[in-house]
């Protein structure tokens, strides 16, 4: 009795503490899986291939958009594209949600291809100041790299009113709690024949 599929999507922007509390949703309701994406980005010191991301050369990342293996992708930065492969997604239940960790862009395209199928909760912090923050103690990126990611911010904050729900990471606990309790309603929801 279980629909087909069930799909949890997430996005904030670059810093907001989307991953960590990716990661924790995780913790608390082992059922579900995390859609690995492709991506032309080179991966970062403590990032392994095919956990993190499916680490594509710009060739074979075309490659797979010829092949019609991506559900939805995007040039979220100048140089660097990400997308979501169908294969993570396909084997998802009610039973057995996926988790896709992904940009606005991606995240709205899959909410209007799979509709009530598909919970989409955008993570915001509580300021941008908060955000930039953030960034800077990641260390991770460079100060060119950071102002994209600015930028990148601004316009992925202007767009959270079209999620189903926003969650902001103030405190982490918290947020975390409210996430769970949204992925757990959605999770009943898709128990319910259609
Ligand atoms: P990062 O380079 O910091 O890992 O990720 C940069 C951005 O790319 C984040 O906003 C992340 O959510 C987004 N992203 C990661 N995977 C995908 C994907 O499969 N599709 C789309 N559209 N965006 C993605």
């Amino acid at each position: 009795m279980s629909s087909k599929p069930c799909i949890i999507v997430v996005t904030s922007p670059s810093g907001a503490g989307k991953t960590t509390l990716a990661r924790g949703l995780m913790k608390r309701l082992p059922q579900i899986t995390f859609s690995v994406s492709a991506t032309t980005r080179k991966p970062r010191p403590h990032e392994r291939d095919g956990h993190d991301y499916h680490f594509l050369t710009a060739e074979a990342f075309q490659q797979a958009i010829r092949d019609g293996r991506l559900l939805e992708y995007e040039q979220v930065y100048p140089d660097c594209f990400y997308g979501t492969l169908y294969s993570e997604v396909e084997a998802s239940d009610a039973e057995h949600p996926v988790l896709l960790d992904i940009d606005v862009n991606g995240a709205l395209n899959v909410k209007e291809r799979y509709g009530d199928a598909a919970l989409a909760v955008f993570i915001a912090t509580p300021s941008l100041d908060t955000l930039l923050q953030r960034l800077r103690e990641r260390g991770t990126e460079t100060d060119d790299s950071l102002q994209v990611r600015m930028t990148r911010a601004r316009y992925e904050l202007s767009h959270a009113d079209r999620f189903d729900a926003t969650v902001v990471n103030n405190d982490l606990e918290d947020a975390l709690t409210a996430l769970t309790h949204l992925v757990e309603q959605h999770m009943a929801a898709c128990r319910v024949p259609s």
